[in-house]
């Protein structure tokens, strides 16, 4: 059973999927007017070791990020360098793209962009005005968020407290000053005709759109940062409330931010570290581990230690999973592990790691649970006479765990000639003969073989 905590009823509750075996999940994405830092990584990791745990667990997942591709940052970055907002957008989605895959994440099932939405976008605006919830205002439309049954309901927010601690600004076309906006005319950047007149629009409706687009309902899980639970996914919920009677999804989640050094971290106080210089300087399996050593929930501060900590455990980790995979490959000439797990010590170690991850996504407790499974390992290379058994299946357990948690790696098996090198070596140690180990080491060393 997976429990999970639900920040909709602010309960942990068990999953139970719409379709059985099936998850659908989705997670706002970036804003592309820049590449994306470890704050920003955070959800992108997180999330992608949350799908990665379903589909071990056999479910069939489906898990959407979108990119916000048209927005004012875009617009005035294009501005500043001459080109068209698609160049700025293109640029930063490639890039973003390309550390999605620097951080090993799977592949998402789709990412949808604003730009490609934007008939079934102008189409929802349309409905919920049909519906009463949004009117026109001098070509602007707005929400009106005293339409919506329990605004505020994710953050907890009463509509009389926010109406009176909004701020009223002079000239405000809103009828309510929480009323938000979805279409606006726009003088500069790019616009899109529509009935209710030529813009763009605004950023809290495309998510509600592209997984009604996508899904056709409701989903399973909708995730982002907890920066984003208020408004932008408040006002998803009161969108979504009017258009279609429900609220997006029956699971909501929000990851915990990441400080730097107790400090918050923006662009504009110019202490951003961004995740792809990161990620190519230490790895992804420390940058995996030192993201997933934290529970998601919690705040997370960045600082060395952590990542000293994370490089270490993945060290260990690494070495152990080379060390006995080597060992199989000399020994016993195995070099494809998968087999079904029957010694019950380590279904029982597989299960601290699955009852760790079904609760409410606890990586730091399944780094624990996999640091377990290591040191098994250890103890079983170290063991002179191989169980071959015990051994292929504990290098399935290790196998697993560690590509749930998106640290999996692929190790070349040796070519036959450097295995009859090891093998001698091998046996010159065991015969005694020094001289001759300590040649065949030489030989080991120089072409880089890593037992
Ligand atoms: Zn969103």
């Amino acid at each position: 059973m997976i429990k999970l905590y639900n920040s909709l009823t602010n309960k942990i509750e068990e999953f139970k999927p719409i379709k059985e075996n099936e998850l659908s999940m989705y997670v706002c994405g970036s804003t592309v007017y820049d590449d994306i830092h470890i704050g920003n990584s955070r959800p992108v990791v997180f999330f992608d070791t949350v799908a990665r745990f379903f589909q071990y667990m056999g479910y069939k997942v489906r898990f959407v990020s979108n990119f916000t591709d048209i927005d004012d940052k875009i617009i005035k970055k294009a501005n500043q360098e001459g080109v068209d907002e698609s160049v700025i957008s293109e640029r930063y989605i490639k890039s973003i793209k390309e550390t999605y895959s620097l951080l090993h994440c799977l592949p998402h099932y789709k990412n949808p962009k604003v730009t490609e939405t934007m008939p079934q976008i102008i189409e929802f605006i349309q409905l919920l005005i049909d519906k009463g919830g949004a009117y026109i205002e001098d070509h602007d439309v707005y929400f009106d968020v005293s339409k919506a049954q329990d605004y505020g309901i994710l953050s907890g927010q009463s509509i009389d407290k926010l109406i009176n601690g909004a701020r009223i600004e002079e000239n405000d076309k809103k009828h309510n000053p929480c009323d938000f906006n979805l279409w606006k005319e726009t003088e500069v950047g790019k616009k899109w005709d529509s009935p209710f007149g030529a813009g763009r629009p605004g950023w809290h409706t495309e998510c509600v759109v592209m997984i009604n687009d996508i899904f056709h309902g409701k989903i399973d899980i909708h995730g982002g940062g907890l920066d984003l639970k208020f408004p932008h996914h408040d006002n998803e919920i009161a969108q979504a409330t009017v258009a279609y009677n429900n609220k997006i999804a029956n699971y909501w989640m929000h990851n915990g931010r990441i400080d730097l050094a107790g400090e918050k971290m923006s662009k504009s106080l110019g202490n951003v570290v961004w995740a792809k210089d990161l990620v190519q300087e230490i790895g992804y399996g420390p940058y995996r581990l030192m993201i997933l050593n934290v529970p998601y929930r919690q705040p997370m501060s960045f600082r060395d230690e952590i990542i000293v900590q994370a490089k270490a455990d993945y060290e260990k980790i690494s070495k152990a999973r080379l060390s006995l995979a080597r060992k199989l490959q000399i020994e016993a000439g195995i070099i494809d592990y998968n087999t079904e797990i029957k010694n019950q010590e380590l279904i029982e170690l597989e299960n601290e790691f699955k009852e760790a991850m079904s609760d409410d996504f606890n990586t730091a407790n399944a780094i624990t649970a996999l640091l377990h499974t290591v040191k098994c390992v250890n103890l079983a290379v170290r063991n002179k006479e191989l169980d071959l058994e015990y051994s292929k299946e504990l290098m399935t357990v290790l196998d697993k765990e560690m590509w749930v948690l998106g640290i999996d790696f692929k190790i070349d098996a040796l070519s036959e000639e450097d295995l009859d090198l090891v093998r001698k070596w091998m046996q010159a140690r065991s015969d005694k003969d020094f001289a001759k180990a300590d040649e065949y080491r030489a030989i080991i060393t120089k072409k880089g073989i890593i037992i």
